[in-house]
């Protein structure tokens, strides 16, 4: 594509400004925030509750029935679609990871953010890189239009920042389990990541006494005994010297990375010339303290009111940089809760697709794995068989699993080929659908499981790992969707709106023409000081 001219992108900002209550003036810094695993049942919940940073975005405009449309409810996927305003089926990013039977390595699993061709780059300790995201990301275009703007991210995790940011980023930050880390080898460090990450060390390196809860937290603490002899429900977030894994369980976690959003805006000017920059925040803790500890017990409320918090803290930390911002703030992703605590069943260890085709293997008579995948998701077979092994192994695979008393649907590939990629409201969209919405030809399995609602993707809990999402259903799929701007009259939504529709909309915001053949979504009209361009 073209680069215009840096003249023609102050022209188009200017004008902007110019026309008034017409077009109202662009703002130079748009803060867009990802909470993983906010479903919009936290949000509905503890909106009453929220008196801070939550309370604020939820007196602009709110949409409590936003959706990741898709049926692979993952981080990546989620992360892809908000900032490209495309469903995973076109950003190519299906779920956390695939697999790719051409990749020149042994280990065929491919992470979504990594460039497996560098040398030493695995599954587990991979390169971090947006190589897999097939499209733009605003950031991406506003810097073709624009160079002098800023597209900025950082994250909890390296996926939610290269996900926002996309191709052309100009700083990039992520923990990577130590410290803020970046992939861009060439950007100068700005002068406040070593020191924020050596005044997080320290913190990390002190005991944090058990969080006081509020009453409203109180009345939810209600101790669950699980099979692996943990107990979860009633915990207080109470950090041992040192403990990595607690830290990101806890709402200092997002606490760090807001202020490390803060200093970066500080460091880089953000928001300070013509041009408009784009800060995006991915904030994870509440995905690791879901998982954890499931998302209705009194350690996921501790969570809530320290989110509430601290991203009020991270406002009036841009208020009194005096700078004209706006913000989103939306998730990747729900979460279902603890299944022992509301009564639903965990998936059947049978359904694992290595289970499965042991089972297969024995029946054929075939050597090796015959199935790779996760429980409840993409399957792939075993691309050493021959053609006649291969269409009996998955005939007898589409056997075992529709058979399967768990399971709600099984599509294959020929199956979603011929469905039209979904469009408008997403809670009306078919299951059939809502798979089409996460199939890539290139990536996807040759079928798809999809279980029954309510099943736990989850077959057993384990440490740190006891409640999930990924599944098709609403409580992985509904989540907010917030904007904000000073001034902005409040408005609840109820119309149900995917989050591809979230890029369309700030590039009307802050001036940047979307080319709306080569998206999914579409510029959300009726909000308060955006004006959508004609269709
Ligand atoms: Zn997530």
């Amino acid at each position: 594509m073209r680069i215009l001219p840096a003249l023609s992108a102050a022209f188009l900002f200017a004008s902007a400004a110019q026309a008034g209550a017409q077009a109202p003036q662009t703002p130079k810094l748009m803060v867009v925030i990802s909470v993983d695993q906010f479903g919009a049942s936290l949000f509905d919940e503890y909106r009453p509750q929220f008196t801070a940073g939550l309370a604020r975005l939820a007196s602009g405009t709110v949409f409590h029935n936003g959706y990741q449309g898709q049926a692979a409810t993952e981080t990546c996927p989620g992360h892809s679609t908000i900032m490209t305003g495309s469903l995973p089926a076109r950003t190519g990013i299906i779920a956390n990871s695939w697999y790719d039977w051409s990749a020149a390595r042994a280990d065929k699993r491919i992470y979504c953010a990594e460039d497996e061709r560098v040398p030493g780059s695995s599954y587990r300790t991979y390169t971090v890189s947006p190589l897999h995201l097939k499209v733009p990301t605003l950031g991406d275009l506003l810097k073709k239009l624009s160079p002098d703007s800023r597209n900025v991210a950082v994250a909890g995790k390296d996926r939610a920042a290269v996900m926002m940011s996309g191709h052309v980023a100009d700083q990039r930050w992520y923990w990577n389990g130590k410290a803020y880390a970046t992939d861009l080898k060439g950007a100068p460090v700005p002068p406040s990541v070593p020191v924020s990450n050596d005044r997080l060390a320290k913190f990390i390196a002190t005991a944090q006494a058990p969080l006081v809860p509020p009453p409203y937290c109180q009345s939810k603490a209600r101790p669950i005994a699980l099979s692996n002899g943990e107990t979860v429900g009633a915990g207080t977030l109470a950090r041992a010297a040192g403990d990595y894994d607690a830290f990101k369980e806890s709402p200092d976690f997002d606490g760090a990375t807001l202020a490390m959003a803060g200093a970066l805006v500080r460091d880089l000017k953000l928001g300070r010339d013509k041009a408009p920059d784009i800060l995006s925040v991915g904030l994870s803790a509440t995905d690791y303290v879901g998982h954890a500890y499931g998302s209705e017990g009194e350690e996921m409320c501790l969570q809530m009111f320290g989110l509430d918090r601290e991203l009020g803290d991270f406002f009036k930390a841009l208020d009194s940089m005096k700078l004209d911002y706006a913000v989103v703030l939306t998730a990747d992703h729900g979460v279902e809760d603890l299944a022992e605590r509301i009564g639903v069943a965990r998936a059947d260890p049978a359904l694992s697709p290595k289970t499965v085709g042991m089972e297969i293997a024995k029946a054929l008579g075939i050597q090796g794995p015959v199935l790779s995948g996760g429980i409840g998701g993409d399957v792939y077979l075993d691309p050493g068989l021959e053609a006649e092994q291969r269409a009996r192994a998955e005939a007898e695979a589409l056997r075992i699993y529709r058979a399967h008393p768990q399971v709600e649907a099984v599509f294959t590939k020929a199956d979603l080929e011929k469905i039209p990629l979904p469009a408008g409201a997403p809670d009306k969209w078919t299951l059939a659908q809502r798979a089409r919405a996460s199939f890539d030809a290139e990536r996807s399995g040759d079928f798809v499981v999809l279980l029954k609602k309510g099943v736990s993707l989850l077959s057993k809990p384990s440490e740190g790992d006891v409640a999930t999402h990924g599944s098709p259903w609403d409580y992985d799929r509904r989540v907010p969707i917030l904007f904000w701007r000073p001034g902005m009259a409040p408005q609840d939504r109820e119309d149900a709106v995917d989050t591809a529709n979230i890029m369309p909309t700030i590039a009307a915001m802050i001036g940047v023409p979307v080319d709306t053949r080569s998206i999914d979504g579409r510029c959300l009209t009726g909000i308060g000081g955006i004006s959508c361009p004609a269709p």
